[in-house]
C-alpha cells in the first residue's frame, strides 16, 4: 500500500501526492520536504516469482504532453511516469565523473551472503551497459560515495528494497541511497536472482524511473522479470534526453 505524505504545503506537491496516491496504490512511496530547495522521495518495491506474462498497456498521456513527446515515447512507459508525477521528471545531471557507489561489504544479518554484492554490481553493470550520461564507479570509501547500497534484514512493509533520493527545485537528482532486504517480509530469503532483480529495480528508481504497470518490465512494482525489458531501456534512454522538470 502506498502512504504518501508530505509536509510541504505547495499546491503542486499536494497535487503530486494525490496523483501518486491513486497511481501507486500497492506500493510505498513517501515524499518529504527535507530542506529548503530539496525534496526527498522514497520508493519501495518488492520482488515476486518470475513469470512470463504479457504487459498491460500504458495509459494515455495528457494532450499537451502527448504532443510534445509522442514521436519519441513509443515503447516506453514515460507516459505513466508523467501521469504519476504531475508531468514532471527528475534525473541526474550529466556529470564529468561517474557516480561513486559504495556497497556495504559485509553484514551481520543472518543468511546474508557476499554473493549479494556481486548481484548488486551486476545490476549496476546492466544499467551501465546502456551508455547513459550517468556512469557508475564502485568505491570502498563510504564517506565520499555518492550512492550507498546497504542491506537490511527485512522491511516491515511489504517491500524488499527501498531507494531514497533527493532532487533540487530544478528536478535534478542530487543524491540517492538504496536499501535491500535479505528476507522477504513473509519469510523466505531472497535468492541471488531475486537480489539481482531487486537491485535492477532500485537502481531504476535511483536513475529517476517510476513504476510501470507493465509486468514484463523490471520497474513493475512487484518485479517478476530478471532482466531489463526493452521498455525499461527505452524509457531511461528517453528520460536522459529530456530536461528535468515539467513536461507540458
Ligand atoms: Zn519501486
Amino acid at each position: 500500500m502506498m502512504t504518501p505524505h508530505t509536509r510541504n504545503i505547495s499546491r503542486r506537491r499536494a497535487w503530486l501526492t494525490g496523483a501518486l496516491l491513486f497511481a501507486l496504490l500497492p506500493f510505498t512511496t513517501s515524499s518529504v520536504h527535507a530542506a529548503r530547495g530539496r525534496t526527498s522521495v522514497a520508493s519501495g518495491g518488492t520482488v515476486g516469482r518470475p513469470v512470463a506474462t504479457l504487459a498491460a498497456g500504458g495509459e494515455p498521456m495528457r494532450g499537451a504532453v502527448r504532443r510534445a513527446l509522442a514521436p519519441r515515447s513509443g515503447g516506453t512507459y514515460i507516459a505513466e511516469m508523467l501521469a504519476d508525477r504531475d508531468s514532471a521528471l527528475a534525473r541526474w545531471p550529466e556529470r564529468g565523473r561517474p557516480l561513486s557507489v559504495w556497497i556495504q561489504p559485509s553484514s551481520d544479518v543472518e543468511g546474508w551472503s557476499s554473493v549479494y554484492i556481486r548481484d548488486v554490481r551486476r545490476a549496476f553493470g546492466d544499467w551501465a551497459d546502456l551508455d547513459l550520461p550517468v556512469r557508475f564507479a564502485f568505491t570502498a570509501d563510504s564517506v565520499h560515495a555518492d550512492v550507498h547500497v546497504t542491506f537490511v534484514d527485512h522491511f516491515d512493509e511489504e517491500i524488499s528494497g527501498r531507494t531514497k533520493w533527493s532532487r533540487d527545485d530544478d528536478w535534478w537528482i542530487t543524491d540517492a541511497d538504496i536499501a535491500l532486504a535479505v528476507y522477504h517480509r513473509d519469510g523466505p530469503r531472497l535468492d541471488d536472482d531475486a537480489m539481482h532483480a531487486m537491485s535492477l529495480h532500485e537502481i531504476g528508481h535511483l536513475l529517476g524511473l517510476d513504476h510501470t504497470r507493465d509486468s514484463t518490465s523490471v520497474m513493475a512494482p512487484r518485479v517478476h522479470v530478471r532482466v531489463l525489458s526493452a521498455a525499461d531501456k527505452a524509457t531511461v534512454r528517453l528520460l536522459y534526453t529530456l530536461p528535468p522538470g515539467g513536461v507540458r
